[in-house]
C-alpha cells in the first residue's frame, strides 16, 4: 500500500505559540540587497523601524533593537538597570518567568520568588505585599512576564503598577512582552513599564532574531549607577547613534526590512483590530477545547491568554504522542508542554498571522489527531469553534 501521509503536500501549518508564520509580503521584504548600515537607506530604514517600535509599545521613550532572541532582551534589561547583589521580586508563573528567574540568578542578583500553579498569572496583591514588607527598599526591581507562553496565563500589568504604587515603593516594574507585543494589549507608557522586553517572532509575525527593550526615564536614571558589566547589551552605546538611525555594531539589515514592513501591516489593520482578531480566534480556540471536554490549563477565565491556548492531555495519554500524530499525518506543528507540563500538555498558537479559517483548518487538525492518537473527548469541538467564528462575523456585520 502507498503510505498516504509521506509527502506533505501544501502550506505546513506552524501552530507553535512563536515563531508564528510570516506573511509572503514580510518574507519578500527581508529578500533585499543588503545595503550599507552606516550609509543614507539605511540611517531611513533604522529611523523609520525605531519610531514604528515605539508605537507598538505605545511609548514615547526609546526603544532598543538587538540582533538577538528574546532571551538577550532579558539579559540587556537587567544589566542596564542593576548592580551586583540587587534584590530583583519575580512572579513564577510558568516555564519563561523559571528562566528570567535563572538568568538573573547567573547574573549574581539577589532573587525573590512569589512561587506559583503555572495556571494563574502573577497576584498583584501578592506583589504589593513583598513590596510593603520591604521597607528598606531592597527591591531594586519587579519583573514579570504579561503572556506566560508555557501556560496561555496573562499577568495583568496595569494592576501590577496600581500594586507598586499602592505600596508607595520606588522598584522599577520590568514586563517581557515576548508574546504579547503586536497581537495584545500592551501600553507601555500608561502602564508604567520601566522596561518591557519582546522578540519578532510571535506577533510581530517576523522571523526569530530580533530582540527589544522599550525603556523610560526612570529606567534610563537607573542605567547611570548600574554597575552590572555590559558591552554587547549596553542601552549608552546604541542610543547615541539610534538617534539618527544607526546602530553601534552591524545590524540585521535584512530582518529590519522585514520589520519595516510587519509594521506597515499592523498599522494598516490597526492595534485595536489586531487585538479583537486575537481574541475572537483565542476564545474559538477556547470553545473547541471545552467542547471536546479537554481542560485548559489557564484556571482564571479573567486571564486566558488570546496568543495561545495551552491544554492538558488526560492522565495516561502523553501530549507529546498526539503532537507527533498530528505533525506525522497533518504536516502541523503544535507547541510542545514546557517544564513541569512537559509530555502533559500541548499548546495551540493563535496569534501572528492567522484568520478564521487558518484557525479552523488547525482545530480539525487537533481534533483528527485527538481521535487517531486515541485520546478520550468529545465530538465538535471544530464545529463549536466554527459556531463561534460564525456568530462573530454575524455580530461584526453592519445592520442590513
Ligand atoms: N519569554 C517568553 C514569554 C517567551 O515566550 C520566550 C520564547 O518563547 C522567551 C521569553 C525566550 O525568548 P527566545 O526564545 O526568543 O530567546
Amino acid at each position: 500500500m502507498i503510505p498516504l501521509y509521506a509527502h506533505p503536500s501544501g502550506r505546513h501549518f506552524l501552530q507553535i505559540p512563536g515563531p508564528t508564520n510570516v506573511p509572503d509580503r514580510v518574507l519578500r521584504a527581508i529578500d533585499h540587497a543588503t545595503v550599507d548600515h552606516r550609509g543614507p537607506e539605511f540611517g531611513r530604514l533604522g529611523l523609520a523601524v525605531l519610531q514604528g517600535m515605539q508605537w507598538v509599545f505605545q511609548t514615547r521613550s526609546p526603544v532598543i533593537i538587538y540582533p538577538s532572541s528574546g532571551t538577550g532582551a532579558w539579559e540587556a534589561a537587567l544589566v542596564n538597570t542593576l548592580s551586583p547583589g540587587d534584590r530583583v521580586l519575580m512572579a513564577e508563573t510558568g516555564h519563561f518567568a523559571t528562566l528570567w528567574h535563572r538568568l538573573a540568578m547567573r547574573l549574581g542578583l539577589d532573587v525573590e520568588l512569589i512561587e506559583g500553579d503555572w495556571r494563574h498569572g502573577a497576584d498583584p496583591l501578592q506583589i504589593q505585599a513583598r513590596l510593603a514588607a520591604d521597607t528598606g527598599h531592597r527591591i531594586k526591581a519587579v519583573c514579570v512576564v504579561h503572556n506566560e507562553t508555557s501556560t496561555g496565563a496573562v499577568t495583568d500589568i496595569a494592576q501590577v503598577r496600581q500594586a507598586i504604587d499602592r505600596s508607595g515603593h520606588p522598584a522599577l516594574l520590568m514586563v517581557d512582552a515576548i508574546s504579547s507585543l503586536g497581537a495584545m494589549d500592551y501600553r507601555h507608557d500608561e502602564w508604567g513599564v520601566d522596561v518591557g522586553v519582546a522578540g519578532s517572532q510571535k506577533g510581530l509575525m517576523m522571523p526569530p532574531g530580533l530582540s527589544f527593550n522599550a525603556l523610560s526615564e526612570r529606567a534610563l536614571a537607573a542605567a547611570q549607577s548600574a554597575r552590572l558589566p555590559r558591552s554587547y547589551w549596553d542601552w549608552g552605546a546604541m542610543l547615541p547613534l539610534n538617534a539618527s538611525g544607526y546602530f553601534p555594531y552591524t545590524p540585521a539589515t535584512n530582518l529590519l526590512y522585514g520589520l519595516h514592513e510587519a509594521l506597515d501591516m499592523l498599522r494598516a489593520e490597526g492595534l485595536p483590530r489586531v487585538q479583537a482578531r486575537h481574541q475572537r480566534l483565542a476564545a474559538a480556540t477556547r470553545a473547541a477545547v471545552r467542547a471536546w471536554g479537554l481542560e485548559i490549563v489557564c484556571q482564571d477565565p479573567a486571564a486566558h491568554s488570546s496568543a495561545l491556548t495551552a491544554v492538558l492531555t488526560p492522565d495516561g495519554h502523553s501530549a507529546d504522542a498526539l503532537r507527533k500524530v498530528i505533525l506525522d499525518r497533518y504536516d502541523m506543528s503544535l507547541g510542545q508542554g514546557l517544564g513541569r507540563l512537559s509530555g502533559k500538555a500541548f499548546r495551540i498558537g493563535h496569534l501572528g498571522d492567522l484568520n478564521d479559517l487558518s484557525l479552523c483548518g488547525a482545530l480539525a487538525g487537533v481534533e483528527m489527531g485527538l481521535s487517531a492518537a486515541g485520546v478520550p473527548h468529545r465530538r465538535g469541538g471544530l464545529q463549536a469553534a466554527v459556531d463561534y467564528l460564525a456568530q462573530a462575523a454575524a455580530d461584526a456585520a453592519p445592520a442590513a
